[in-house]
């Protein structure tokens, strides 16, 4: 397998090790155990700065290894001073929020460290009770944070000495500039701050001068560069062919885990339902699926019980899962930028990866833009037309099943949305001697 050590050696440096970076006997055991054997670049960049107690901008992206760069230091820390409430990580998604807190844990577990995940869609309550019991680490989207810092007492951040930001330039994208303004004002000043992004824009750089103190710059990749170790190719095709291409592939590269991608959910459900029909493990996960469906879904693909994960872009950035070999655009991303992300998916933290994009005749344009941003013309997949057209009559088959699966789904969903609004109806009318009985109405589901 292609390490990062390979890369380091054939550009000519030394390899530093964690030991050499600073980092303490327990915690490089730790990185061990996590099969880490060498630091990727951000972590050589950031930790021993880190370490000695600076602020950090680091521009990295999801798969660098930014999570380790900033957590190994928070721990080292929590090592030398114990404390609860000691390190907030506030992350755009509940899903990155939930990684990061896999790898606070994996990395932390001979410490002891305690983490909760404070996030939207899950229980108040539940987070509460996890606050009450004071966590060392809380790792937060903004929203949900406020809502905790407001309203549940008891809780409060003053003694807070570590805060990361991490996908700065996504939190603020996704207009939480207020929420941060608003935390950043319930904790301490005097604390070390870990900004991360992917990119350097303008809501960044006045974050940055609102938040940090003298920073160190870690920077270790440069904006739209998809990574070395990524075998990129396209396939020019029919769009009427587009499924059969797609099992075509999966059998030609069958042993190897993919993420497939979809522009809308309804697309995603469906060639999910039409890879199930033919016999592979395929798995959906989109935004019309509830929060514990899509981290079943997640938790699924990342326990290797699945092969093959079908995503919209909902999913395409800040997903930590490290095993995936193969990307395919099935659906051509219709923002340029989505693609990087898209990719990004695959050859992380050093390891190789291919990446596939399906360009139909109606998609040249966009392949063109993409083609552009990246700076690089793509090679074709070598296809074999002849053994994909034997596979279309089995795949006619499965899109028949899909269709009918996806509309009895359908279906079964508007007939409890209606019975839902019959209900409703009945107890509207119904509404005075309810309310003199004391009836409760029930809740439609939204
Ligand atoms: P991140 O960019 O933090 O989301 O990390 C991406 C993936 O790289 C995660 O699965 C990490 O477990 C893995 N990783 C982080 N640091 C290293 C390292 N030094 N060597 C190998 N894998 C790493």
């Amino acid at each position: 397998m292609a390490t990062g050590m390979e890369h380091e050696e054939a550009s000519g440096e030394t390899i530093k090790t964690f030991k050499e970076l600073g980092v303490t006997d327990v915690l490089c055991e730790a990185c061990d155990q996590l099969g880490w054997k060498v630091p990727t670049k951000i972590q050589v960049e950031a930790l021993p700065v880190a370490l000695q107690g600076r602020d950090i901008i680091g521009l990295a992206e999801t798969g660098s290894g930014k999570t380790g760069a900033f957590a190994l230091p928070i721990l080292q820390a929590l090592l030398e001073t114990p404390q609860r409430f000691f390190a907030l990580v506030l992350t755009p998604t509940r899903e990155l929020a939930f990684q990061i807190s896999e790898q606070f844990e994996a990395l932390g577990s001979s410490i002891g460290v305690q983490t909760t995940v404070i996030v939207g869609g899950i229980d108040m309550m539940a987070q509460s009770l996890a606050l009450a019991k004071k966590p060392h680490v809380i790792i937060a989207t903004p929203g949900r944070l406020i809502d905790h810092l407001e309203n549940t007492k008891g809780f409060n951040l003053r003694a807070l000495k570590y805060l990361v930001m991490d996908e700065a330039d996504r939190i603020l994208n996704m207009d939480f500039e207020t929420e941060v303004d608003k935390i950043l004002k319930v904790i301490p000043r005097d604390r070390k701050t870990f900004l991360f992004s992917a990119t350097m824009t303008k809501k960044v750089q006045k974050l940055q001068r609102a938040a940090l103190k003298d920073p160190v710059k870690c920077a270790v990749s440069s904006k739209y560069q998809t990574v070395e170790k990524l075998q990129q190719y396209y396939i020019f095709i029919p769009s009427k062919f587009k499924d059969s291409y797609l099992v075509y592939i999966l059998n030609e590269l069958a042993g190897n885990s993919f993420m497939i991608f979809c522009s809308t959910c309804n697309n995603t459900q469906r060639t999910a339902l039409l890879l199930r029909n033919l016999g592979f493990t395929a798995i959906p996960l989109h935004g019309q699926m509830s929060q514990n469906k899509r981290l079943g879904s997640l938790n699924k693909f990342k326990a290797k019980t699945r092969s093959i994960l079908l995503a919209t872009d909902v999913a395409s950035r800040g997903l930590d899962i490290p095993h995936v070999d193969v990307v395919i655009n099935f659906d051509i991303p219709t923002h340029s930028k989505d693609y990087i992300h898209r990719v990004g998916r695959t050859a992380r933290a050093g390891r190789s990866g291919k990446s596939i994009t399906f360009v139909t005749q109606y998609d040249v344009e966009l392949f063109q833009r993409i083609e552009h941003l990246i700076g690089k013309k793509l090679p074709a997949f070598p296809t074999e037309e002849e053994e994909v057209m034997m596979l279309t009559e089995r795949v006619a088959e499965a899109q028949r099943f899909a269709r009918m699966e996806l509309r009895q789904h359908e279906e079964k969903k508007k007939r409890s949305r209606d019975e839902a609004d019959e209900e409703d109806d009945a107890e509207g009318a119904l509404g005075v001697r309810n309310k003199v009985a004391g009836g409760k109405k029930k809740k439609r589901k939204p």
